[in-house]
């Protein structure tokens, strides 16, 4: 287990980027949600010994990450966000020299596992291509291969799918679900999609701190009759806007269709709010709740969120 306690980190300059974020992660695949600038990538470095936090504590098992930094880099896989790789060397050549670094000194155990991993990867036909002529794809399942190289207890990866095509992100969305169930993964996106497709448990991060913490399933549910649609024209979406907490406001043929939390009909407190039906709600839904309509969110009767201002 990955337990996070009352983590801060303020930035030379001022920027407070983490605002005593505590989380408790068990074993599977974990999703960290925000939007840009939320604090994700600030987290992730903090976990993987990367960046020294100024305030609180952070633990892998039995392992102080904070104080014990070389036990935790050799049972940590990590994939940043900006993965710079050799261009001119081929897969195979590259996974082996990082095997090397990781001290896999025995050349024919390393051929093996290199071998193994490409293979996980479904890179195997390519590892003699250039890493330079790598889509953008493969780059990011070549930097799962090596995240994997040491076999680690904890995988950090860092908004992996940014970047990717659907096809890309499904083919990498695939290649992250089909990891063992004993580890520690820990996935930061703002791709809501990516959590619904992997994550038993997720977390909500913006401005620096978590605003929910739950199982997907749960946070739907608890959003289940509170989200009203309607198509509006696009002059009066910023009416709608400042009377109603909008979701999210998306072009349709024929105008803006407009997403609102609200616990019951939104034309019982808001003249021109009719015409408004009750739809089935999904993640983004809660995604953007939290995002861009947080006061609402935090006041629904019975969310059961954890949002705190
Ligand atoms: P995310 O990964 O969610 O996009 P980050 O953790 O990268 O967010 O950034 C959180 C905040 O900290 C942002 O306001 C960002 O501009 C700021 N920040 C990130 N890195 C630095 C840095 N090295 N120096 C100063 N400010 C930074």
């Amino acid at each position: 287990m990955l337990e996070i306690r009352n983590l801060r980190k303020t930035y030379p300059g001022g920027v407070q980027a983490l605002r005593g974020v505590s989380l408790k992660i068990q074993t599977g695949m974990f999703g960290l949600l925000g939007p840009n600038g939320a604090g994700k990538s600030t987290l992730m470095k903090c976990v993987a010994t990367l960046l020294e936090p100024d305030d609180g504590s952070i633990t892998l098992n039995e392992l102080d990450v904070r104080r014990q930094k070389d036990d935790v880099r050799r049972v940590l896989g990590y994939l940043p966000q900006d993965f710079g790789l050799y261009p001119s060397l081929t897969a195979e050549q590259m996974l082996d020299y990082l095997a090397c670094m990781k001290g896999l000194i025995e050349r024919s155990e390393r051929k093996r596992v290199v071998a193994a991993l490409l293979e996980r990867v479904n890179l195997a036909s390519v590892k003699k291509r250039r890493l330079g002529s790598y889509s953008g794809g493969m780059r990011q399942r070549f930097g799962i291969a090596q995240a994997l190289l040491g076999s680690p207890k904890l995988l950090v990866v860092d908004e992996p799918t940014a970047g990717l095509d659907p096809e890309e992100r499904n083919r990498f969305q695939n290649l992250l679900a089909e990891l063992s169930g004993e580890i520690v993964v820990l996935l930061s996106t703002h791709i809501v999609s990516d959590v619904t497709a992997l994550c038993r448990d997720m977390a909500i991060i913006r401005d620096g701190s978590i605003v929910h913490h739950g199982t997907p399933r749960d946070a739907v549910a608890a959003m289940r009759g509170k989200v009203w649609e309607k198509v509006v024209p696009r002059a009066l979406v910023d009416k709608y806007r400042s009377r109603l907490p909008v979701i999210s406001a998306n072009p349709s043929i024929d105008g803006i269709r407009l997403r609102v939390l609200s616990d019951g009909d939104p034309a019982t407190s808001f003249s021109a709010g009719d015409g408004f039906v009750a739809v089935e709600a999904n993640l983004e839904d809660v995604y953007f709740s939290f995002v861009n309509a947080p006061e609402a969110q935090g006041s629904l009767a019975g969310s059961g969120s954890s949002y705190s201002a």
